[in-house]
């Protein structure tokens, strides 16, 4: 499978290593809230992206850490009235909740921070001895100057890296703008780790590359996060971990997805326009978002809004319509042949070729448009193959379609209705449809008899 590689800009094979599993590493959630659609956008994708890498007979490590002390959580956590500990604990099962309804379980091991201290601070001792790291009154800092290759997975300057200083990192004395804090001691009142570095937390960036170097080793196959941290959070990933070992390159293989906005905006809280992803999930099925997210290239930015949840809900409505089609097909068939073949090409060439889940998707709704044509006349063996078909390509995008047994009170109205229309007499099949109709139901007539479907919602 090629994917495209962010730091050679170019499409690269997926890395197989000579032995055992494929070592993948994506960047977690910073517990201290809900995650929101755009957070969920990039599990998703990852989630499906090792689905079916391992339905195609790969075999994937994929970790994932959990950003479990931070500047965030300990300001929130004051509002919060509860220790920094205990309110990233609450948001880690939040977190997990979320992935359940998303259907997102695709995660070999979650790796919260704060269960690495001891690794991060190794890695922090080990570039003070090296001489990238340099003491300030309030902690640790890696001094980028010393990196003569920072800056290449953003294709940035050590000068241009200026603008990606987050609060943590800011210090008047540091030595170049861009440096940030890899070992941060505590205020008082803060939560703090006793060590001879000095008591305090780890700043942002060394703790994915100590979590990664203690399960993957220094050099590893393949890191994946949204665009929005590919600067300053995995360039740092790069320079600590390739400054600590010496051996470069730390990944081989970088992949990012793009950012989600809403009706064109960036999601802030001013505003006011994240969407959460338990409030999305109130109102809609997950497999609605999953659809949404596949349905766009996973490098291209996603600009959500009401009319992409519409085209979602009927798109998923027109496979599971066109499934019931060959179901009745099945049991009446004809004698036209059909054959899958040129669309499962199709579809594995674009999977194969950078997970252009969209492409896939197409060759899904191609077959279904040239299928249908014929529908009607198909044999046995074709209808099934086709049937068989669209489920387990919806199955390798992990699109559940929901193919709906119909009440036993429906079915005797339609029955009814069949055999007024039968006898002409169309007031009485009429009036019948609309009752069917008010129930949540159509009715649809076909050359192989009644086609009854649950209603499409509306949004
Ligand atoms: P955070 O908790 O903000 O560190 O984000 C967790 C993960 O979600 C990271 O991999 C981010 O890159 C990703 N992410 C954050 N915001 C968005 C967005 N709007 N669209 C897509 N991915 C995002």
């Amino acid at each position: 499978m090629l994917l495209y590689d962010t730091l050679s800009e170019q499409k690269k094979e997926l890395p197989k290593p000579p032995s055992g599993d494929i070592k993948l590493f994506v960047c977690g959630p910073t517990v201290y809230g809900d995650i929101h659609i755009g957070n969920a956008r990039t599990y998703l994708v990852f989630d499906t992206l090792v689905h079916y890498l391992r339905a195609t007979g790969h075999k994937i490590f994929y970790l994932q850490n959990i950003t479990d002390i931070d500047d965030k959580i300990i300001n929130r956590s004051k509002e919060a009235g509860l220790t920094p500990k205990a309110l990233a604990k609450k948001y880690t099962r939040i977190y997990h909740r979320d992935e359940k309804k998303l259907g997102i379980n695709m995660v070999t091991k979650y790796a919260p921070a704060t269960e690495y201290i001891k690794q991060i601070i190794n890695q922090v001792k080990n570039l003070i001895d090296k001489g990238y790291a340099y003491k300030l009154d309030d902690g640790y800092y890696f001094d980028i100057s010393k990196f003569k290759e920072y800056g290449k997975l953003a294709k940035r300057t050590a000068l241009q890296a200026e603008d990606g200083v987050s609060h943590i990192d800011d210090h008047v004395a540091k030595r170049n703008k861009g440096d940030f804090v890899l070992w941060k001691f505590s205020k008082s009142g803060e939560p703090s780790w006793k060590t001879h570095l000095g008591d305090g937390r780890p700043g942002w960036h060394i703790e994915d590359t100590a979590i990664t170097e203690h399960h993957f080793g220094p050099q590893y196959d393949w890191h994946g996060g949204g665009v929005d941290i590919k600067f300053p959070h995995h360039e740092a990933e790069i320079t600590q971990q390739e400054s600590a070992s010496g051996k470069k390159p730390l990944v081989r293989l970088w992949t990012h997805v793009g950012s989600l906005v809403v009706d064109g905006k960036k999601m802030s809280k001013s505003l006011g326009n994240i969407i959460m992803a338990h409030d999305f999930l109130e109102k809609h099925d997950a497999r609605i978002l999953r659809y949404i997210v596949l349905s766009h290239h996973y490098r291209s930015p996603l600009n959500y809004s009401k009319g992409l949840v519409v085209e979602a809900i009927k798109s998923l409505a027109r496979i599971e319509e066109f499934l019931a089609k060959i179901s009745l097909v099945i049991k009446n068939s004809g004698d036209v042949r059909f054959d899958v073949k040129p669309y499962e090409e199709k579809f594995v060439s674009a999977m194969n070729d950078d997970f252009n889940t969209p492409e896939a998707l197409a060759a899904i709704f191609i077959l279904i448009n040239d299928a249908n044509q014929n529908i009607w006349r198909f044999d046995r063996g074709s209808a099934e193959n086709i049937g068989k078909w669209v489920f387990d390509k919806a199955a390798m995008l992990k699109l559940s379609l929901n193919v709906a047994k119909i009440p036993f009170k429906i079915r005797r109205l339609a029955k009814k209705r069949e055999l007024f229309r039968h006898n002409e007499q169309f007031v009485q099949s009429d009036l019948l449809r609309k009752q069917i109709e008010q129930l949540g139901y159509t009715v649809e007539d076909t050359p192989l008899g009644q086609l009854v479907l649950l209603a499409v919602p509306k949004d």
